[in-house]
């Protein structure tokens, strides 16, 4: 109910509705109706309340719950169900569990702070409260499990739009799994999947972004590496405007590559925004360093790079530093 009065008031923005018009609509008692108000303002929502007039919502507050981003979402499946938490220790280690439970496809966990957030062979994640996007999304895609490794693509693309189309900023895609602006880490991606041989049960897909957090306060060695939206754009940014615009563009990309079985969409979007082609690389996969120049995504996301033989080779994953990005190694 809370959602309803929520919506009503969200319809009549700015100006004043009675309590009695509320409770008529919604079908609740007055008293209902100002229980819910009361824990509205506790979240944040700045609502205006004049005995005889009733209530007028100012301001609404940058909050990632179900009822705040659910009114705005226009998605199919990805947000479907959306669990917002306080504090976790890694929004990827709950959405397995809650996945591997008959969670549903869609599902989303989004937390204002990890305790221990995670990046790709056990590396940590920085995930200060109530200043980034520390979220997960549960995939059940019917593909095989060589194939999940694409869905990252999908959803750096997603970032990388959402980034630049809510901030204006020049948000830049890294190969394969970090969103890059003005030369910095702002984003990182990290999926994870549990299969069978030859079919998914599911595909974690963790999306780590820095928006209003002040890097000053970052651990000194990533802080040389890493860097916010908000650093860029120059100002606060609407953390719920980036997650609801990821979350569309993952789902109709997402959705495109399941039905074509074509990652191409995504891939048109990773080549336009690439920091990586064109640039020297080097990669480290295993035991072996390999310093090359990217000159290409495959139709299957894969890096072509030209090796110091001259030779085109074809990468699927690895760590790849690239000259002119902050962590170059
Ligand atoms: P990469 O994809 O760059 O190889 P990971 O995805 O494994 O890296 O991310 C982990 C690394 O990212 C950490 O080792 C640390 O250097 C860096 N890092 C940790 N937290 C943040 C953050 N909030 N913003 C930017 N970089 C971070």
């Amino acid at each position: 109910m809370k959602k309803e009065v929520l919506e009503t008031l969200k319809h009549n923005k700015g100006r004043f509705i009675s309590g009695e018009e509320l409770s008529n609509r919604l079908g609740v008692t007055r008293t209902a109706v100002w229980k819910h108000i009361h824990q509205l303002k506790e979240e944040g929502y700045r609502i205006e309340s004049v005995s005889k007039k009733g209530y007028k919502l100012l301001e609404e507050p940058d909050i990632l719950n179900e009822n705040a981003l659910q009114l705005d979402l226009d998605t199919k499946i990805i947000g479907k169900r959306i669990i917002h938490l306080n504090t976790i220790d890694s929004t990827n280690t709950m959405a397995k569990k809650i996945a591997a439970e008959d969670g549903e496809e869609g599902t989303i966990v989004i937390a204002e702070e990890q305790t221990e957030g995670r990046g790709r062979l056990g590396r940590k994640w920085v995930s200060p409260k109530g200043t980034g996007i520390w979220m997960s999304l549960i995939l059940k895609p019917s593909i095989e499990p060589t194939e999940a490794a694409k869905i990252t693509q999908i959803a750096a693309a997603a970032v990388a739009l959402a980034i630049r189309k809510v901030t204006g900023c020049e948000a830049g895609i890294k190969w394969p799994n970090d969103i890059i602006l003005e030369r910095k880490k702002v984003c990182g991606i990290l999926t994870e999947m549990s299969a069978e041989l030859n079919c998914v049960n599911y595909v974690i897909v963790g999306i780590g972004i820095n928006v209003n957090g002040d890097m000053e306060a970052f651990p000194e060695d990533i802080k040389k590496t890493a860097t916010s939206v908000k650093a860029s754009a120059g100002k606060t940014v609407s953390r719920k405007a980036i997650v609801l615009y990821i979350l569309r563009e993952f789902e109709r990309l997402y959705l495109d590559f399941i039905q074509s079985k074509s990652l191409q969409k995504s891939v048109e979007i990773c080549k336009k925004y690439s920091v990586t082609l064109g640039n020297p690389v080097k990669i480290i996969n295993r035991d072996r360093q390999i310093v090359a120049e990217a000159v290409d995504l495959t139709e299957e996301g894969e890096l072509v790079i030209r090796n110091q033989k001259g030779e085109l080779e074809k990468i699927i994953s690895g760590e790849v530093s690239v000259r002119g990005i902050s962590d170059y190694v």
